[in-house]
């Protein structure tokens, strides 16, 4: 068997184009423009590509962006105040604090500082409540863009067999808890996990979310299965996943390459995050009214 590609760029740029037109037909019945503000302490080159990525990606699609690029000594005290800011001002929907920050400053703490309805990367401990509970809120960007490759390829998630390889609070257990919220039956598996292969081979959708290259054997992989790689890491052939892919795609039914599977779905859910902050934030409003 060789498996069908699962073509993310293809579906992020479909998805950013519906978003366009949601954006402009939202403005256009009288809701407020999504914002996007962006913050950024240092001078990191990556995260200076990722940022303006991000900021390109909004004005691509109708959603304004503000930047706040910050010099590398700037305090926590100075960003928190600009949190602060951003947390009040009425045409942000959206903040997102790039990480890694620089030393000096505590990113995962100013991360909890931003409001639970801005929070477009999903990350905060009262977003990830409100996940755990299954309660709106804004979801986790990476593992929002998986559940989304698997609907539009009408993956069957209720009842199915779901393994997740990775715990961490950035992608396995949102994406876990994503599944589950999909009504599958959801196994996480970690670092210390006894026999994974056996684990995995039970897996009629498997998540791979470990920053280990080519970890996830052919040979784990039940045929037909439905195969997401997450991991990107670099190593001296470029770019490769925490599949091995050659040896996968031989027994999966579908699966996602690395590059151009799971990556791009990022930034287009952090764009839709963006949008659905701004109609709840104008909901709340007219509630109020
Ligand atoms: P992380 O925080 O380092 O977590 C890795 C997880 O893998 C941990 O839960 C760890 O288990 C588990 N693990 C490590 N070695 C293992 C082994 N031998 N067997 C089973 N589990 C093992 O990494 P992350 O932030 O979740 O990222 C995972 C990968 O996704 C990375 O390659 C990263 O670059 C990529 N990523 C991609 C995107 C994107 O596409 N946009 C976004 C985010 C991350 P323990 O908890 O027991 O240590």
């Amino acid at each position: 068997m060789t498996a069908t590609l699962i073509d993310g760029k293809a579906i992020a740029q479909q998805v950013r184009t519906e978003l366009r037109a949601e954006i402009e037909a939202w403005v256009a019945g009288g809701g407020r423009r999504p914002g996007l503000a962006t913050v950024l302490v240092g001078d990191d080159p990556a995260s200076a590509v990722y940022v303006n990525g991000k900021q390109k990606a909004c004005a691509e699609v109708g959603i304004e962006g503000f930047n706040h690029p910050l010099a590398a000594d700037t305090s926590e005290a100075e960003v928190t105040e600009l949190l602060t800011q951003l947390n009040a001002d009425d045409r942000v929907s959206g903040i997102l604090l790039q990480l890694p920050t620089p030393d000096h400053i505590d990113g995962s703490h100013l991360t909890t500082l931003i409001d639970a309805g801005k929070d477009v990367d999903g990350l905060t401990p009262v977003s990830a409540g409100l996940l755990a509970k299954g309660l709106p809120g804004l979801r986790p960007c990476t593992p929002a863009g998986v559940i989304e490759l698997l609907r539009r390829h009408d993956v069957a998630m209720e009842g199915a067999e779901a393994v997740v390889v990775g715990r961490s609070d950035l992608v396995g257990k949102p994406v876990a808890a994503l599944l589950l919220a999909e009504n599958a039956t959801v196994t996480m598996c970690h670092s210390r996990t006894r026999d994974l292969g056996e684990v995995c081979r039970r897996a009629d959708v498997l998540v791979a979310a470990v920053g280990r290259p080519k970890m996830i054997a052919g040979d784990w992989i039940k045929p037909g299965a439905t195969v997401i790689d997450v991991g990107i890491n670099r190593t001296d052939d470029g770019l490769v996943g925490d599949v091995d892919f050659d040896a996968v795609k031989e027994v999966a039914g579908l699966i996602t390459p690395v590059p151009g599977g799971v990556g791009p779905m990022t930034i287009a859910m952090l764009l839709r995050n963006t949008l659905q902050a701004a109609q709840a934030a104008d909901a709340a409003s007219a509630s109020l009214a």
